[in-house]
């Protein structure tokens, strides 16, 4: 068991990747806390979890708003006694041409993915600190972190910027054994995904199946999706790393669609 008594907060973990990675957290030994918009589906993956004989706990988290998550990681705490793992992975994606964009769908998706992923860094790496266990902070960008896609700006600005926040965190934790690293996935089958297929074939008038091959798996290798399972391993490495040796990294796993 790689994550015996550690303690593990994912953020969007009612859902798709983030779900994954809860459940191989946990099946590692974590204490897991599902911290989620949807209630109800959180508490529903800390059931599974706790089903499997693991360890969980469901919270009620917009990441976006302070309070909440200060709320949030505090009842984390509560029940387990520490942090030692933040995997900020709670997203949303928008589509739009910039010349269509609203301000306020900018806005939203920059305070999920970029205040979102400082509010909770700075209330999880208080307790990292003041535990004196170290810590591992993972952050979900995407290749999308690297490279850009039109009609994507708001996403492709917030997951660019993961990757400065990460440095900066892996910089000023170092001395406290806190390590920071970005996980940057290619296209995954979730939900968040599900929803942009038709929304991109219409903005560029194009039919699904061509969305899914001429845009999304066109640079791959070999035209597969990443899968939940691809991106918990990744979680799993980072989380499970026993050095600062590894920090400030961002990793690509998305079928050779971006090689560094
Ligand atoms: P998903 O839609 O399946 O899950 C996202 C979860 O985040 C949901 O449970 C949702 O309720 C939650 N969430 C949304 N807004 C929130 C908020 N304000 N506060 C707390 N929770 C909130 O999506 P997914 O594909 O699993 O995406 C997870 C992360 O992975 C995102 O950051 C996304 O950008 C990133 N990512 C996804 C892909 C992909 O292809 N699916 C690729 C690269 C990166």
């Amino acid at each position: 068991m790689l994550l015996k008594d550690k303690v593990a907060i994912v953020t969007g973990a009612a859902s798709g990747i983030g779900k994954e990675i809860a459940h191989t957290y946990a099946r590692e030994g974590a204490s897991v806390v599902i911290a989620d918009l949807d209630l109800t589906q959180a508490n529903a993956v800390a059931e599974e979890i706790k089903a499997n004989q693991g360890q969980a706990l469901g919270v009620k988290m917009d990441v976006s708003r302070e309070e909440e998550v200060e709320h949030g990681v505090e009842q984390a705490v509560n029940a387990f006694g520490s942090i030692d793992i933040l995997v900020s992975n709670a997203g949303i994606q928008h589509i739009d041409p910039i010349e269509k964009l609203s301000f306020a769908d900018w806005k939203k998706l920059l305070a999920i993915q970029l205040d979102g992923a400082f509010l909770t860094t700075r209330s999880c790496i208080r307790h990292m600190y003041e535990s004196k266990r170290g810590g591992s902070i993972i952050y979900m960008g995407s290749v999308h972190s690297k490279e850009a896609s039109m009609l994507k700006a708001p996403y492709v600005t917030a997951k660019h910027g993961l990757i400065g926040l990460c440095k900066v965190v892996a910089k000023e934790g170092a001395k406290h054994n806190v390590r920071a690293n970005v996980i940057c996935p290619g296209f995954v089958r979730t939900p968040l995904v599900e929803k942009q297929i038709p929304e991109q074939a219409k903005n560029l008038g194009i039919s699904e199946e061509a969305v899914i091959k001429t845009i999304m798996l066109k640079d791959t290798v070999d035209g597969e999706f990443t899968t939940t399972e691809d991106v918990a391993a990744v979680a799993l490495f980072f989380a499970s790393f026993q050095s600062n040796a590894l920090t400030g990294q961002s990793l690509v796993v998305s079928h050779g669609w971006f090689m560094q």
